[in-house]
């Protein structure tokens, strides 16, 4: 008889033993998923929650909440609407929610309720997604379609105008002719400079990773970027001065990093004032080496550095478009400089010049 119960005992002590284990490789399952998970049974008791799901609805960790009412752990009110439905209503649900203390997160919830095998109703299960980063990019491809979209429309509608004037019949008078073909030969040179931009941000983008890079001499890049701005700045009597000692070498991709300074010093070349002096200036720094623009210009208030690399970010839109900007520029250059491994930079004071750089790994 007494054999017989201890035999009983140490039967339940090994059930017991392998159900806590069995408890612990589903709990450190549960942990280890990137989803949230939380499950509320019938009374509203949370009956399961993981570490993802305690992160996303901001419950520390020392915080015990299993075993107490969803009411008392979840505040946030989207997701306790939520919860409410399924438990009441028994219905399946997938929603959209922005928890309001986790600033610009967004989680994509899926409600269901739980059945067990008898088909008993028995509580709620849902599963949280983080989408944050889905979104974001959602937003920047919508304002990038439509950043584009109404910097071609100004020109293409002004061309369709034009052409519709002169076929109206301006076109019989030749000065008229002469002034409206101009200014569609001009609206044309801007759609084709916003396409040949669109084009090399795109280009840089796919082959990203894929540039091939090669010790090169900084100087020599840098004059050539000179030489094809000089016309430029001979029209407005700007020099161009180089500072950059002989042997200084990087990794680079020549024709990148051209386009790179080109356009630094073509916009140096715009925004100064007519005799000035664009200084470019190239040096060896801590672990890197660094070219830096310089122009005596209006410069810019700090307030927009922050976004001045981003896709048809400008500071003084009419300014720019007078010059013949597109609002790339910038982009294409913060694009290079991360093709390189390194990145941009910008010191700007208003009233005080600019200072552009491009920061390159050795
Ligand atoms: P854009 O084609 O308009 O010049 P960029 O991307 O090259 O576009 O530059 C973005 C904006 O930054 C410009 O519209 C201008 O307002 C400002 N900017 C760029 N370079 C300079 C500079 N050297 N001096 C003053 N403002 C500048």
């Amino acid at each position: 008889m007494d054999r017989g119960y201890h035999q009983i005992i140490n039967a339940l002590i090994t059930v017991l033993r392998q159900l806590e284990v069995e408890r612990e490789e589903i709990e450190s399952v549960l942990n280890s998923m990137a989803e949230g998970i939380i499950a509320v049974d019938c009374s509203g008791t949370i009956v399961r929650i993981n570490t993802a799901a305690r992160e996303f609805i901001g419950i520390p960790k020392e915080k015990e909440p299993s075993e107490k009412n969803y009411q008392q752990v979840v505040k946030e009110a989207s997701l306790l609407a939520i919860l409410e439905r399924v438990l009441k209503e028994k219905e399946t649900c997938e929603e959209e929610i922005s928890p309001e203390r986790s600033g610009d997160v967004v989680l994509r919830v899926y409600a269901k309720p739980l059945y067990n095998n008898q088909q008993l109703h028995i509580g709620a299960l849902l599963v949280l997604n983080d989408i944050s980063r889905i979104v974001r990019l959602e937003n920047v491809r919508r304002d990038f379609v439509a950043n584009v979209s109404h910097e071609l429309k100004t020109p293409i509608t002004s061309i369709k105008g034009f052409v519709e004037t002169l076929l109206d019949g301006a076109m019989h008078c030749p000065s008229d002719l002469k002034k409206f073909l101009e200014i569609i030969s001009r609206q044309s040179d801007r759609v084709t400079a916003i396409f040949d931009d669109l084009l090399t941000l795109s280009r840089i983008e796919q082959d990203r990773g894929k540039i091939s890079l090669q010790r090169g001499k900084l100087k020599d890049v840098i004059r050539s970027a000179c030489l094809a701005c000089e016309h430029k700045a001979e029209d407005k009597e700007i020099k161009l001065e180089i500072d950059c000692e002989k042997q200084l070498f990087a990794m680079i991709n020549a024709p990148l990093l051209e386009q790179a300074i080109v356009n630094l010093v073509d916009n140096a070349i715009k925004y100064s004032g007519n005799g000035s002096l664009v200084l470019i200036k190239a040096y060896s720094q801590r672990n890197e080496k660094v070219i830096a623009v310089c122009d005596n210009g209006p410069g810019i208030d700090s307030v927009h550095h922050e976004r001045l690399f981003e896709r048809f970010y400008r500071v003084d839109k009419a300014r720019s478009r007078i010059g013949g900007g597109t609002g790339l520029g910038l982009a294409i250059v913060k694009h290079i400089a991360q093709a390189h491994g390194g990145y941009p930079g910008v010191e700007s004071t208003p009233g005080k010049g600019s200072s552009f750089y491009l920061h390159l790994p050795q």
